[in-house]
């Protein structure tokens, strides 16, 4: 979406939402003031306010759900580059030669890691191959050489990671903890802090709630 236009410009995952006036939409609808944002960028505010990233500046929020998305939010407020796209982490390429993503590449952050793209590879949901400690250690694998980016751009004083996939907790982060520290060899002094979102399924919520009462 484009922040300071406050329109959607375009889903890769649900057609129909192209250069649509959400916003505008939605007042005619209700009669009431609106304003958006998209979700990762909102679970950033959230969780940077009222979550587990309080205090934290730089903070990195990552969505790890249905897809992958990225906030990141400094000095009190989000960092959204020029043309609101900043912290698209969904669409880094980690695998140039894996499989094609929905925008049209190959081997994108989100198309190795994503829950829409677990089910379909492995015909099993993301909740499930979570129990299983040995899909887990390779998963984490992928998972690292996206984080690894963020963590080597930004050097967040924390990473808050948030989405369904995120509430297998301590069997996913302890192993991504290890494997965030193995990838990310000892010349650098970057800090490994990479913790679940606190606010569960409302961190996106209070992101918009803040937004809404600005
Ligand atoms: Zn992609």
């Amino acid at each position: 979406m484009d922040f300071a236009a406050q329109r959607v410009v375009l889903s890769t995952h649900v057609s129909g939402w192209t250069d649509f006036d959400l916003c505008g939409f939605l007042r005619d609808l209700t009669g009431a003031p609106a304003i958006m944002d998209n979700d990762a960028n909102a679970g950033a505010i959230g969780e940077a306010e009222r979550g587990a990233g309080q205090g934290c500046s730089p903070l990195f929020y990552m969505t790890l759900s249905t897809g992958i998305g990225g906030g990141i939010y400094e000095g009190g407020r989000v960092w959204r580059g020029a043309d609101s796209y900043g912290g698209e982490i969904g669409h880094l390429t980690i695998r140039p030669d894996g499989p094609q993503c929905l925008c049209g590449a190959r081997g994108c952050f989100e198309r190795m890691c994503c829950g829409l793209w677990l089910q379909r590879d492995h015909g099993r949901s993301a909740k499930e191959l979570m129990q299983n400690a040995d899909f887990v250690s390779r998963y984490v694998i992928d998972l690292t050489l996206g984080l690894k980016a963020a963590i080597m751009l930004l050097n967040p004083q924390r990473i808050v990671i948030g989405g369904g996939i995120a509430k297998a907790g301590d069997r996913l982060f302890v192993p991504l903890r290890r494997e965030l520290r193995r990838q990310i060899t000892s010349w650098s002094g970057a800090r490994i802090d990479c913790v679940p979102a606190l606010l569960g399924d409302d961190s996106v919520l209070y992101g918009a709630l803040s937004l809404a009462t600005a």
